[in-house]
């Protein structure tokens, strides 16, 4: 039987502010290396800003500020994914002066404003995870609706930024596992679904039989190889995002990716109040909306 719409939704919810609490978990310990997290925390697993962005208590970076600018014009284009209102709407977030920006969504941004294409030209150097972290609306948004339609849907957005064949792997990845968790599907009907067949297809993705990926750089393969070793090896929403931020590198990023991850799998009752006590409460209620808005009646 198909889950309620209420169901679904709690679990969108989840995902949504999974994203924000683990970018302010790992902001903290953002390029810092899993020796230098534990000489300075012993474990990194609280909510207290600072870091190299020396941000306040609760406040998140650009993985949760990008997707909400995101959302914000999906929801506007009624649920529809249009490129030019993503990159318009990601012009707009970048003139705002967000607190970081990756170096490949600043350069396809400066040339969006020079050219007017909100597609980037396809590059082999454009593997970073600057697309796949702000998956999760359009995931919410496209829920429901044939595979091949979602894979276009998230294309579309990541292409404003990255055209890049591995980023492209793992952002319909992503949505596509997000959309199976909230339906309700076990992490090991995922696991064969999802999981195998992109290691599969991409091998460079595999996350099994090789060291455990500290450090993770940009480069969407390891930050997707750390946030799987945590989220399938490790599980359970606060232990696996405690993991994977503490592996250090471009902590805020793979914990956002766990965090939607392990929200849309575990729901609600899986994050820790602590935690959600400490976001920025603005954030907070616009993960709220914006679940609510984007999976729309579904
Ligand atoms: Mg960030």
């Amino acid at each position: 039987m198909a889950p309620a719409r209420a169901e679904i939704l709690a679990r969108a919810e989840a995902a949504y502010l999974g994203l924000a609490l683990g970018d302010a978990l790992g902001a903290t310990v953002e390029f810092m290396t899993p020796r230098e997290i534990a000489r300075e925390f012993g474990v990194h697993r609280d909510i207290t800003g600072g870091g190299w962005l020396r941000l306040k208590p609760g406040r998140v970076t650009d993985d949760t500020t990008m997707s909400l600018a995101l959302g914000e014009a999906i929801i506007n284009d009624r649920g529809e994914v249009r490129a030019l209102s993503c990159a318009r709407a990601f012009d707009a977030w970048m003139r705002a002066k967000p607190v970081d920006i990756g170096n490949t969504v600043r350069r396809n941004l400066v040339a969006f404003r020079r050219s007017g294409d909100p597609e980037a030209p396809p590059s082999e150097q454009d593997a970073g995870n600057g697309a796949a972290m702000r998956v999760l609306p359009v995931a919410l948004a496209s829920f429901g609706r044939p595979e091949a339609e979602v894979r276009v849907c998230v294309r579309a957005q990541a292409h404003v930024t990255h055209h890049n064949a591995m980023s492209d792997a793992a952002c319909e990845f992503l949505a596509l596992a997000l959309q199976d968790f909230l339906r309700g599907d076990s992490l090991r009907e995922v696991f064969l679904r999802r999981v195998q067949p992109l290691v599969t297809a991409h091998p460079a993705f595999a996350f099994r039989g090789r060291p455990r990926r500290e450090y993770p750089s940009g480069w969407v393969v390891e930050t997707l190889q750390a946030v799987l070793q945590s989220f399938i090896d490790v599980g359970g929403f606060e232990s696996c995002l405690v993991d994977v931020v503490n592996r250090g590198g471009d902590a805020d990023t793979t914990g956002a990716i766990a965090g939607m991850l392990c929200g849309a799998l575990y729901g609600m009752a899986a994050l820790p109040p602590r935690w959600l006590k400490a976001l920025d409460p603005k954030v907070r209620a616009a993960c709220s909306d914006q679940a609510r808005s984007l999976l729309g009646p579904c």
